[in-house]
């Protein structure tokens, strides 16, 4: 870490200190001209790639994902908050996995999943929209599970 006053590379840590979010900063003072100045270092987690239904792969767009989800929720009780914080859910699930690449239905079964318990309409439509079911008995039976609360 070059020192920001006199761009020498030699500095010493004086302290260090690890906040909430996973972050380091610390304190430094240059050797050469003894200013001080501080550093913060957070690792960054890398969301896998979406392999699509045709086998090719996308970047996990974040804002294409609230856009659908938005679509399906649509006259519903459901904030923009609510939408914000399940697509931020999902975004660090799939992080979390550590996978260079997940396919699509995983990221469609987690909205699935997160709508299921937001909004029993969004989560109809969202289903036949985007998951596509095959036929309308394929969505009566859905209704039908979550009418007998399944
Ligand atoms: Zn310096």
């Amino acid at each position: 870490m070059r020192c920001p006053y006199c761009n020498q590379a030699d500095s010493k840590v004086i302290d260090t200190n690890h906040d909430t979010r996973g972050g380091v900063r610390r304190r430094r003072e240059c050797l050469s001209c003894g200013q001080r100045f501080s550093t913060y270092e957070r690792a960054i987690l890398a969301t896998p790639l979406v392999i699509k239904q045709d086998g090719t792969r996308e970047e996990f767009d974040r804002e294409k994902l609230i856009r659908g989800i938005r679509i399906s929720c649509a006259k519903r009780p459901v904030s923009a908050a609510d939408i914000d914080r399940l697509v931020g859910e999902i975004e660090a699930t799939l992080q979390t996995m550590g996978k260079a690449e997940v396919p699509s239905r995983v990221v469609g079964d987690m909205v699935m999943a997160s709508l299921k318990e937001l909004d029993h309409i969004a989560y109809i439509r969202y289903a036949i929209v985007y998951l596509g079911f095959e036929d309308l008995n394929s969505v009566r039976d859905e209704i039908d599970r979550l009418l007998e609360g399944g």
